[in-house]
């Protein structure tokens, strides 16, 4: 098809081109008819520019006046001066006064409008999710993500690392979810898995001598999933030989640095590293969103005040103790309370499983407000006052009862009362590394111990002693050489230090329940692989979405993937999954029961 081609780009144009004679192609994103003069704007990935047809231009008006929206046109004209300048937009001083157009090929009406503020529900965005995509704020993402696929292959180039594709189809070896399966043609009823990471091929990657590895690849997961999760998603996967902890925080941490430096312009100062058991006890939650501040500008933390309650009258308080539990709370600075605030308050924690929500509110007069006061003395009083740093105006919520339960739920408090009296601060970035979890935790449906992160993650030397124990909190006390970075309240990244060691991986198995046999069956290559010279290896890998999501200024990854998926794991605009013909499942010696 014959057309005029481009001479600029629909976001180029400004009053330095006056009067030259350009030709732009794109889309009419917008018609304004006044009073017989046409007004249209034309998008294209770049940008939008303004042209004009009046009616003496009999020639192409009665092609404007068949325009409708998302048609697709080549315009011909003169750059010229407007009128009333748009402030909103670069190419605002400017407009075409056209003398040519070319329709290149009509559209119906569109489902929706393609405007920024759009107004469709999420579903038909993702049905007409092409149309969405012509929306500048979404394209923006998918250009940031692109900078960012940029300055990440730069980044691990620089440093060594050789970029190394693995398979899509590979062995099903349970990682901690389920495997999307694909049923084999060639050999009728066996199974190819997509990969959860390449969690395995990097590992042996480093066996082959690899050294350092990277790939920034898709992972696969057949999860119900969360809100928020993509059953395909993309992750910076690396892997390094010969290595502690410490030099992988240090490759990683680079390269967050250089990704906030070239798309932020901000100078991340070095990460924070605090242990798991560490974090729990402060914050409650293994990725505290370290931005949320008491009013005073003091982080909001969890405070434990089991030793400075004991001795009171408050029988609660004592059964606690008695029982080897915690009493802890945390601190609302200057705020008001009220009674409804702390009757809420008190239902939200009901609904964790505590009978009730103790309180201290020190008012601005000096007097307390609590119904502690009468089992709790001046004393213990002053002392939970100071331990809290808290002034008049304060109030210090309290919780009691089994130490993890107490923290889950103070850390559940801190979010809700940083939502109710916003103490987020949006605008900053805060990364931390969490160190040291828990190697195994035991799972109470399935009655057995699970990795915590996965099976190929190494116990710290001083706990190998507890690998052969079975007993439950020996076992549990196991800490690991796997860390977590948390950026705003997400775990964006996640690591170890691997096992080595086919004795020491035989015993994770063991303690997981998987006979000789079956570790055979799912690993026995992986196992074979170790023998024969495996190096210190570890590694991470860092969640892509997350990343593009947070440097966009998005609640949801969603709008930073082309194609997502919906919370059922399809995509409604190819309405997939769907069903195949018989012949295809035939062929793979497939029957499906039925629903
Ligand atoms: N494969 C791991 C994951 O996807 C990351 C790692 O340990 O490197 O969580």
């Amino acid at each position: 098809m014959n057309f005029t081609k481009r001479t600029h780009t629909c976001g180029e144009l400004r009053l330095t081109d006056e009067n030259k004679t350009v030709t732009l192609n794109g889309w009419v994103s917008k018609k304004r008819d006044l009073g017989g003069l046409f007004f249209i704007d034309l998008r294209d990935r770049y940008g939008i520019t303004q042209f004009k047809v009046a009616p003496d231009k009999t020639e192409i008006y009665d092609k404007a006046l068949k325009l409708g929206n998302e048609f697709v046109i080549s315009v011909t004209g003169k750059v010229i001066k407007r009128e009333s300048i748009n402030k909103n937009i670069p190419t605002g001083d400017i407009e075409i006064d056209a003398d040519k157009l070319e329709i290149l090929n009509e559209s119906e009406i569109t489902p929706f409008v393609v405007e920024e503020d759009v107004k469709a529900s999420d579903e038909l965005r993702l049905k007409y999710r092409y149309l969405d995509l012509r929306r500048k704020t979404i394209t923006d993402n998918l250009i940031l993500r692109n900078k960012v696929y940029q300055i990440v292959h730069k980044y691990f180039a620089k440093h060594d690392f050789v970029e190394i594709e693995t398979p899509i189809l590979m062995k099903s070896t349970p990682e901690g979810a389920r495997d999307y399966l694909v049923p084999s043609r060639v050999h009728k009823g066996k199974f190819y898995a997509l990969p959860q990471s390449p969690q395995i091929y990097k590992q042996i990657l480093m066996v082959s001598g690899l050294d350092r590895y990277v790939q920034i690849c898709k992972c696969f997961r057949d999860e119900d999933l969360r809100a928020d999760r993509q059953p395909e998603f993309t992750q910076i996967d690396m892997e390094m030989s010969f290595v502690t902890q410490e030099d992988i925080f240090d490759m990683v941490e680079g390269m967050f640095k250089e990704i906030w430096k070239e798309i932020k312009g901000i100078d991340l100062p070095k990460f924070r590293i605090m242990t798991y058991d560490d974090v729990m006890s402060t914050y409650g939650i293994d990725k505290p969103d370290l931005r949320i501040r008491c009013t005073d500008g003091n982080e909001m933390k969890i405070i434990n005040i089991t030793e400075t309650v004991k001795g009171s009258e408050f029988k609660v308080f004592n059964d606690v103790i008695a029982d080897g539990g915690t009493v802890a709370g945390i601190k609302l600075s200057t705020q008001e309370v009220s009674r409804k605030i702390i009757d809420g308050l008190t239902e939200f924690v009901k609904k964790l499983g505590f009978g009730g929500l103790g309180y201290l509110k020190f008012n601005i007069d000096g007097t307390v407000q609590s119904p502690l006061t009468k089992f709790l003395s001046e004393e213990i009083i002053a002392n939970v006052k100071s331990a809290f740093e808290a002034n008049d105006g304060d109030t210090v919520f309290i919780l009691s009862g089994e130490k993890k339960k107490v923290q889950t739920s103070l850390g559940a408090l801190r979010i809700k009362l940083a939502e109710d009296f916003k103490l987020l601060d949006e605008t900053g970035y805060e990364f931390l590394w969490v160190t040291d979890f828990p190697l195994f935790q035991y799972d109470e449906e399935e009655k057995r111990f699970v990795a915590e992160h996965h099976v190929f993650t190494s116990p710290k030397d001083e706990y190998l002693k507890f690998l052969d124990s079975r007993d439950k909190d020996e076992v549990e006390s196991i800490r690991a050489n796997c860390y977590d970075l948390v950026l705003n309240g997400h775990e964006i990244t996640s690591g170890s230090i691997r096992i080595h060691n086919p004795v020491m991986q035989k015993k994770v198995f063991d303690m997981i329940g998987l006979t000789d046999e079956e570790a055979k069956m799912k690993f026995g290559f992986i196992l074979e692989a170790f023998k024969y010279g495996a190096p210190p290896h570890g590694g991470v890998g860092i969640g892509f979405d997350r990343v593009i999501a947070v440097l966009c200024g998005l609640k949801s990854i969603t709008d930073t993937i082309a194609f997502p998926k919906t919370l059922k794991a399809s995509s409604l605009m190819d309405d997939c999954p769907s069903e195949v013909t018989k012949e295809q499942l035939d062929e793979l010696g497939i029957q499906v029961k039925s629903v």
